[in-house]
């Protein structure tokens, strides 16, 4: 374990504790998250050294990175997942895009999908099965994370779906996505957020605060200021409706043991009727070059 002196977005190194989660899909351990007394950036503290957070991983359960299809809340998941792929596709396409750079692929829908439409798609997989399964079952071009710092190639598009939360080095990564961008690029970061209804009514439970896991619990202004502080402004939000009935799911599962599918849809659906413009229980941020 290894425990952050500063804060990862304005470096403060005043904290306070803000909750304390469990592990329900690994290890079963408690963790701490630890809220900034600065400028209040929610972070898991201590958490698992960089080294250390693969086992974190390893579990059946942990599907974004594995191809099981077994029981309801999976076939949700994947029936919600080819949705949003097309959903996401439209997104990027906007600008007719060239290059695609997709961080944390896993194993690769998203990258293949938009390799089907024309694109040429770049993929990032630290997760040595997931890049294998990309690389072999979808033939795509899906590198390590050292593809980050080493070369030199520009996309017009970067996406991290989900990932932003997993990343030990944020401001390292911060400043890799800002010398990959093109100029006139577009970066799309989806994450959960944990100012959404769902979060606030699951509480310690919420099923996307997934420690240790995600190292990070990002609000509007935490990605506004991480934007800021590295030349970037936020241009647009996108809302995630689909995630506040996955994420009840998980998380009615979580608080009792069971899933009342009943009152993870209507949890679901009062989180996205009550989050008004752009409170839904996960974003997409779209970034640019401050000019
Ligand atoms: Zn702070």
């Amino acid at each position: 374990m290894e425990k952050l002196k500063n804060c990862p977005i304005c470096t403060s190194e005043e904290s306070r504790l803000f909750l304390q989660c469990k592990d329900y899909t690994v290890s079963q351990k408690v963790f701490d998250i630890v809220e900034c007394s600065a400028c209040g950036f929610k972070y898991t503290n201590p958490r698992p050294k960089p080294e250390e957070l693969g086992k974190y991983y390893e579990s059946e359960e942990y599907i974004s990175h594995s191809g099981t299809k077994k029981g309801l809340i999976y076939k949700a998941y994947h029936i919600a997942r080819n949705y949003t792929l097309s959903k996401k596709f439209t997104l990027i396409n906007k600008n007719q895009p060239k290059n695609l750079l997709d961080i944390g692929c896993g194993t690769g829908e998203f990258l293949n999908y938009c390799k089907q439409k024309g694109l040429n798609t770049t993929g990032v997989e630290p997760g040595e099965k997931a890049r294998n399964f990309a690389t072999f079952e979808y033939s795509l071009t899906v590198f390590d994370e050292d593809f980050l710092k080493n070369t030199d190639k520009k996309f017009d598009v970067i996406t991290m779906w989900h990932v932003l939360e997993h990343v030990p080095f944020l401001q390292q990564r911060m400043e890799e996505l800002y010398a990959l961008l093109s100029d006139d690029g577009a970066l799309y970061i989806a994450v959960p957020n944990c100012e959404s209804y769902d979060a606030s009514y699951y509480g310690k439970y919420w099923a996307a605060y997934d420690v240790p896991r995600h190292l990070y619990h990002f609000t509007k202004k935490d990605i506004s200021s991480l934007a800021e502080k590295n030349n970037f402004i936020v241009e647009k939000i996108f809302p995630m409706k689909l995630d506040s009935f996955y994420v009840s799911m998980l998380s009615e599962k979580y608080k009792s043991g069971k899933i009342n599918y009943f009152n993870a849809f209507i949890i679901g659906l009062k989180s996205n009727l009550k989050a008004g413009k752009d409170n839904y229980s996960s974003l997409i941020y779209l970034l640019k070059k401050r000019k």
